[in-house]
């Protein structure tokens, strides 16, 4: 697998939309994003969004956004409402411009009937099958239908009978009359409508008959004057299909398909049959679950909108399948989070300190910067009192080489605040250290020592005294192997079983308390952290890793 871990952002559509205006092929642009309501949106969805809003918003263009429902059994009202909120979190409008493939169903059906009128489509009483097995393959051609040559009238009266409900499911289909020898398959005589008694989410019990993806989409692009369709790789072969209909309809604009190279990213799976697996299978916490690629998952998570449109312009826009390396996802939310996310401290898997030369009775309270590099993000005040939380691995009582921390007898400071010497620990029945005993140094308030002695290790820490108590949810990657979708092998197999962690004893600095579900931490040390817009309760804080300070997976 090639993985592209530096990406030149180009989008070569960029380069046709300009050239397009220069030479006055078009005034303005119009692109559409048309996703099937037929699931939720995932990042690979977002690729999709960014560039197709992305370019009418970077050319002063619009971008429709229009719901591909032709397919009532699938479809359904809720994944509509998630589409529409998922493309607005991503930052995107459409205006006026909502637009359902079911608004067109009329002049989709007057266009079936003009086709039969010139010959161009016929009634098919094959069975889906029959027509599979005339279809033909890559190096023969197909056969012709035995119903191919029937009479304009005889075509046009069981063709409206078919929209009447006169026929069952599946007994008749209309076929395009195009060429049963072509190469391209998609040419050879194409389903153009099929029988299907059920309402639609969208037009309700009108219809019993339903246009194929391929008749409805195109024209679709017509009726609405896209100028560039823009679709990913695998609809190549259906352009001349695409071509076809727009030269042999009276439709009212001719739209160009442009494919691009859809995203594939590393470490997770994004076909919607494996996400809807995963979740109806529980082995995730349903389609917002934090570890899920679905924009919904991102999005408690606390992955930026920004990321999100920074990513999709990093990896470009280009013709060629790739491969993207879930570490670039993860750098774009680090950047971005790096900028805006005020520093706090917390403590995952707390260790109590006593500094025992510290009166019980006394608190103290420390300025702290929100971000070491902003001073106009301000500041805020830390208690400081004679019990603190450290974390646990930053004590041991016997230290690897090159270990600056806490130490017995050694001397470590205390982030903002003093530096101490360890002078004892307490152990339970099984011998596991359950307290540090330390002596401060009165001198070195705010951190530094008076005679100048150098203190290697910093270490983070809470009071105590108003420390309040959190859950923390370590979120890790969903699979262990980059490509567990690689087929031949079950991808469940590949499921990272410490794809979340969950610590339920972590203490958070006091102002913690009233934090909104929208504010992005840094724990310092710890990585970006929010709290979950779920399951947190006002007397209950949970929050999410959004993501590590450093990758850690490339070094694996
Ligand atoms: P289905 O298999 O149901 O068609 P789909 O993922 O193609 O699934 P759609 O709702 O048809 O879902 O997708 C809407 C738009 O998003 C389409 O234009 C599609 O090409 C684009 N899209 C889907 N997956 C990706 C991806 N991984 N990268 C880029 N674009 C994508
Ligand atoms: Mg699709």
């Amino acid at each position: 697998m090639s993985s592209e871990s530096t990406t030149v952002s180009s989008n070569f559509l960029r380069v046709i939309i300009e050239d397009d205006l220069a030479t006055g092929k078009h005034e303005s642009i119009v692109t559409r994003f048309p996703p099937e309501p037929n699931g939720y949106l995932h990042i690979g969805h977002a690729k999709s969004i960014c560039l197709n809003f992305g370019l009418a918003r970077q050319f002063g263009g619009r971008c429709h956004l229009r719901f591909d429902d032709t397919n009532p059994a699938k479809e359904e009202l809720e994944y509509i409402e998630s589409i529409k909120e998922s493309v607005r979190w991503l930052g995107f409008d459409w205006g006026e411009h909502l637009y359902y493939a079911s608004d067109y169903f009329d002049q989709l059906y007057q266009w079936a009937e003009h086709l039969i009128l010139q010959g161009k489509a016929y009634v098919e009483e094959l069975t889906a099958d029959e027509i599979r097995k005339h279809r033909g393959t890559l190096v023969e051609a197909g056969v012709e239908s035995p119903y191919r040559n029937r009479p304009v009238e005889e075509n046009l009266d069981l063709f409206r009978r078919m929209r009447s409900g006169e026929f069952p499911d599946g007994a008749k289909v209309l076929r395009a009359r195009i060429d049963m020898a072509a190469p391209n398959m998609n040419l050879r005589d194409p389903v153009l409508y099929r029988i299907i008694h059920a309402p639609h989410p969208h037009v309700g019990d009108s219809w019993c008959i339903y246009p194929m993806y391929d008749f409805a989409h195109g024209q679709s692009d017509a009726i609405e004057g896209i100028t560039h369709s823009i679709c990913t790789l695998e609809f190549e072969d259906h352009k001349p299909l695409y071509e076809w209909f727009l030269d042999n309809l009276p439709v009212p604009s001719h739209p160009r398909q442009y494919e691009f190279a859809r995203l594939n990213l590393t470490y997770t799976v994004m076909s919607k049959r494996k996400l809807h697996e995963l979740v109806t299978q529980s082995l995730v916490n349903g389609w917002d679950d934090p570890r899920l690629p679905t924009l919904m998952g991102i999005r408690r998570r606390g992955y930026t909108p920004a990321a999100v449109r920074a990513f999709c312009e990093r990896i470009g826009v280009g013709r060629s399948d790739s491969w993207i390396d879930m570490s670039i996802l993860e750098d774009c939310v680090r950047e971005d989070l790096n900028e805006c996310a005020p520093r706090v401290l917390a403590v995952l898997r707390p260790l109590k300190v006593v500094i025992d030369n510290y009166p019980a009775d006394q608190i103290d309270e420390f300025e702290a910067a929100n971000h070491p590099q902003k001073p106009e993000m301000g500041s805020r005040k830390v208690t400081f009192s004679r019990e603190l939380f450290i974390e646990q691995d930053d004590f041991a009582e016997d230290p690897p080489k090159g270990f600056f921390r806490m130490t017995p007898g050694g001397e470590v400071r205390l982030r903002y605040a003093y530096i101490v010497r360890c002078t004892g620990v307490v152990r339970d029945d099984n011998g596991t250290v359950i307290e540090v005993h330390c002596q401060y140094d009165p001198a070195s308030r705010g951190g530094s020592a008076s005679d100048g002695r150098k203190i290697k290790g910093t270490i983070h820490w809470v009071s105590a005294s108003n420390a309040q108590d959190a859950e923390v949810r370590l979120f890790d990657r969903l699979f262990t192997d980059p490509n567990p979708d690689r087929g031949g092998i079950d991808y469940k197999q590949f499921l990272n079983p410490d794809s979340v962690v969950t610590l339920t004893s972590a203490k958070v600095e006091a102002g913690l308390a009233t934090v909104d579900s929208e504010t992005r931490l840094q724990f310092e040390r710890q990585g970006y952290f929010r709290l979950d817009p779920r399951d947190s309760l006002p007397d209950r804080l949970v929050f999410n890793r959004i993501v590590t300070l450093k990758d850690a997976w490339t070094k694996k």
